[in-house]
């Protein structure tokens, strides 16, 4: 039985009026005179039921049944409602995708397709997307479509000379994707992960119902959509701050052998956070085990004039520990040699970069670039993410990195973030 078949008998099932209009498209009627089109076109599905993690394994992939592309957040209530008052399966939305396990989809369910494509609708009928993001200059702060890519997001702002305060490293990415994890980046331990950024949200709740939300209006809602993985409502507009937009970064890599000076380093420099004190405006980090590894996505930073020689820099472990900062400048660099004097890396390790804003914030897409273009992009990435406290970090250096990565030479970037507890 065909997708499209399966789908007219669950909903038949539940009172819905359905039309099939075409192979790849139903029309609904929710029974209130409310008309919405669900996708099943195998492309759609296709896109629905993959994901950048692609770790199925030859497995064939859990479709969901349909497909919805929404304009506007009127559009995701009706169909949420109609699910909740008729017993519809389950819907889930979809961001970017760049999550892994299926995170996004929903077998046999609907995914509602938050990004743009709605603008190249199932009935191959153009109509108007969602909203574009919308800046409010002295209020400093972007509304943005749950959707939209922050690339986008970026791009609204820059018009205006503005830029979100907290990033994740990589901005092709959704607004309502990262949003519903935390959206961490080397920006944290000032400002605080994205979900700390979030003045206000609307919120589709599971009952179709369309609520704002803030820290000071159904505070329970926010809270529990920020960092909620999808499960207590879909994000369609989320209010962020925004800051004038830094114009220079001088982007630092130094490297060090020993691993409690590495953190030490960390440590220090994520305590300088706050106004009015002299920090750097990204601090992060990542740690080398296999010497190939410095070529890779991470390291393509070092230039191939400038080789390193791991070899020579006298590894703890055979594992090597990779400092990353940058400090966001206008003329003066003065202030970035005094924040480097207070550390200690192998001095024979410093690289520096001089470069715009935008072009470091986007610095991961120019690698997707070069990876698509070996095929290396879209291939399987298992992928983990652990917060691990202060007191049990060197433990994790000696199982993990040199005991259980070390010994087996694994090669994919393995980041290592210090964050404030207290942001
Ligand atoms: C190359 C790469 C680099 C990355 N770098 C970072 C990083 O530096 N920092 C970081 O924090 N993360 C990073 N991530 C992880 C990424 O932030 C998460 O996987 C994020 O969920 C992906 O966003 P997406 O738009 O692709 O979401 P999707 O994969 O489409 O969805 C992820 C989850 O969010 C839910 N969701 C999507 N949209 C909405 C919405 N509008 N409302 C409610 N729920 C929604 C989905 O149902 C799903 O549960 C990176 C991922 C990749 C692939």
């Amino acid at each position: 039985m065909s997708a499209a078949n399966k789908l007219l008998l669950v909903v038949m099932c539940c009172r819905l009026i359905v039309t099939v209009v075409g192979p790849t498209v139903l029309d609904f009627n929710d029974g209130n005179n409310n008309d919405f089109q669900l996708s099943t076109n195998p492309s759609d599905l296709a896109r629905a039921s993959s994901d950048f993690g692609m770790l199925r394994g030859g497995v064939a992939p859990v479709e969901p049944a349909a497909v919805f592309h929404p304009t506007s957040d009127r559009d995701i209530a009706q169909l949420i409602r109609a699910a909740y008052q008729q017993g519809f399966p389950a819907v889930s939305a979809r961001g970017h995708g760049h999550s892994i396990n299926g995170q996004a989809n929903t077998a046999g369910g609907v995914v509602i397709e938050m990004s743009r494509l709605a603008e190249g609708h199932a009935d191959g009928v153009r109509r108007e997307g969602p909203p574009r993001p919308r800046i409010a200059e002295e209020m400093r702060y972007v509304d943005a479509w749950g959707g939209e890519l922050w690339i986008d997001v970026l791009r609204a702002c820059l018009e205006h000379g503005l830029a979100p305060r907290s990033w994740t490293d990589y901005l092709y990415l959704s607004v309502g994707g990262t949003l519903s994890n935390a959206g961490i980046s080397g920006q944290a331990f000032n400002h605080g992960p994205q979900i700390s950024n979030v003045h206000e949200l609307d919120v589709v709740t599971g009952k179709g119902e369309m609520v704002k939300c803030s820290e000071e209006e159904n505070q329970e809602l926010f809270h529990a959509v920020l960092g909620g993985l999808g499960q207590f409502g879909i994000i369609t507009r989320a209010r962020i701050a925004v800051e004038p937009a830094p114009q220079r970064v001088r982007w630092i890599r130094v490297l060090y052998s020993n691993f409690s000076t590495f953190t030490r380093d960390q440590e220090h420099l994520i305590s300088l956070h706050g106004d009015g004190r002299n920090k750097f405006d990204y601090v992060e980090g990542f740690v080398i085990v296999d010497e190939g590894l410095i070529n890779n996505w991470r390291s393509s930073f070092f230039s191939p004039r400038n080789p390193v020689k791991i070899s020579s820099l006298g590894t703890d472990g055979g594992v090597l520990y990779c400092l990353e900062v940058t400090k966001n400048y206008r003329e003066s660099t003065a202030e970035i040699e005094a924040l480097m004097k207070e550390l200690d890396f192998i001095p024979a390790s410093v690289f520096t970069t001089d470069l715009p804003y935008v072009d470091f914030l986007d610095r991961v897409h120019k690698v997707e670039l070069k990876l698509r273009a070996k095929n290396l992009w879209e291939v399987p990435h298992p992928w983990l993410n652990l917060f691990v406290p202060k007191s049990r970090i060197d433990d994790f250096d000696k199982g993990v990195f040199k005991g259980i990565l070390g010994n087996n030479r694994t090669s994919g970037p393995i980041l290592i973030y210090p964050m404030n507890k207290s942001k």
